[in-house]
């Protein structure tokens, strides 16, 4: 595959949530269906039902790593860690820079919560696309349709709601996909495969989904000229083209496809995992990084292309029980090389690039180089702090110019 049909396949993205929305539940939940944590075919009928729980204690799992790499559906997806506490907020800024999209999760009882409300206006900063999912909708009290509104009022963001839900708290079953203008139906809390059910808008929800579908359509002609002509036309406008059009949208940050559910039960988190890969942007979406020369002033530019001079941003230092001091890199454009020379440009001095990883949640797998858009930890790395910018020593550039702001201390 050509270098720029694979970045077109890459989605960076991080999950932002308040503390207990469900950050982790959901991030599990998608390793659980990308497979890393589990593989589809490998069990037989009986294991099938196996809890999710048990497969965890099983197999040990925990994420610690700044960075994680599944695969969907043919793409690949880096869920990227965003620190959910506001005090942290250069790790915040950092780490939203590092993702081209990301997923805002939401207690569907609480709806948008201060510390959400920060990230978002963080994210609003970077231009960074997001797309939301109202979790825990299986809870006493959970209102949907009143965490939009919240996001409308609070976030001033501009929700394109793609489902509905079916029923809420125990009767919660299931939603309606606005696009396809059919229910989806969960299947049940262990499913493996797909884990909903295709049927017909239940009888009592027809009204209701109709008046959704003509909120979504006339959202989606307010920010896409090619919706509204064709919806000032009374035009049919196909599945195709709508999501088209959403993903245009999200990715220009004009609006916010909405969609819900419950990880915890494993309901919803494979339709968001199709609109991560439908609607969020590849490396290749986002515009070109800027930077400086070393001079701190000159403006360059660089793309995400792997015929560009070698770009990166260190963005987290972990240390790893047996491979020491890691590194995590974005590479914004360039190849990057195990053993070859780069130079810090931050600190103006050399560094040694040592062994490359791709970090996963349950292993790593070492690389002889990393390209445009791929995020890695760096071994060997001795001068190299976050926020530094490592680059081919012919052109160097910085990326990092940020200041920031003092930390904000969070009050409880
Ligand atoms: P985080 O702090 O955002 O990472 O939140 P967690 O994923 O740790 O979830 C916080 C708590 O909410 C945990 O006890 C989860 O089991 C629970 N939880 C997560 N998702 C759901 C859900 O969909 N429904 C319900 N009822 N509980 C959930």
């Amino acid at each position: 595959m050509a270098a720029a049909d694979a970045l077109a396949k890459v989605r960076n993205i991080g999950i932002m949530a308040h503390i207990d929305a469900g950050k982790t539940t959901t991030t599990e939940r998608i390793l659980f269906y990308t497979g890393i944590t589990y593989k589809i075919g490998e069990v037989h009928e009986g294991a099938a039902v196996m809890d999710w729980m048990e497969q965890e204690q099983e197999r040990g799992i925990t994420i610690t790593s700044a960075a994680t790499k599944c695969e969907w559906k043919d793409h690949t997806i880096q869920i990227i860690d965003t620190p959910g506490h506001v005090d942290f907020t250069v790790e915040v800024e950092r780490s939203l820079r590092v993702l081209d999209g990301a997923v805002a999760v939401y207690d569907g009882v609480a709806g948008v919560e201060p510390q959400t409300e920060n990230v978002w206006r963080q994210a609003d900063k970077y231009n960074v696309p997001r797309m939301c999912f109202v979790n825990k909708l299986d809870r006493t009290g959970a209102d949907f349709f009143r965490c939009v509104q919240m996001m409308i009022d609070r976030l001033n963001a501009t929700p394109l709601v793609l489902q509905i839900p079916i029923g809420l708290e125990g009767d919660h079953i299931g939603v309606v996909d606005l696009i396809g203008m059919r229910a989806l139906t969960w299947r049940g809390e262990t499913q493996k495969g797909e884990d909903y059910a295709v049927e017909e808008i239940p009888a009592e929800l027809a009204d209701s989904a109709a008046e959704w579908r003509e909120k979504l359509m006339e959202t989606l002609a307010d920010v896409d000229d090619a919706v509204m002509e064709k919806y000032l036309e009374g035009e049919e406008i196909s599945v195709e083209e709508i999501k088209a059009a959403i993903r245009r949208a999200t990715i220009a940050g004009k609006a916010n496809p909405v969609l819900c559910g419950s990880a915890f039960k494993n309901k919803g988190v494979q339709p968001m995992l199709d609109a991560v890969v439908d609607f969020l942007p590849s490396p290749l979406d986002v515009p070109a990084i800027e930077g400086t020369a070393t001079d701190g002033e000159t403006p360059l530019l660089r793309k995400p292309s792997n015929s560009e001079p070698f770009s990166g941003l260190a963005f987290k230092i972990q240390t790893d029980k047996h491979l020491g001091k890691l590194t995590y890199v974005r590479v914004y454009s360039g190849t990057l090389d195990s053993g070859s020379q780069v130079v810090n440009s931050t600190k103006d001095r050399k560094e040694r690039i040592g062994k490359i990883y791709q970090m996963h949640a349950n292993k790593r797998e070492e690389r002889p180089s990393a390209q445009a858009g791929d995020i890695i930890a760096v071994q060997g790395l001795k001068q190299t702090t976050t926020g530094d910018t490592l680059s081919d020593p012919a052109n160097p550039v910085i990326l990092e110019s940020m200041t920031f702001p003092e930390p904000v201390i969070s009050v409880a």
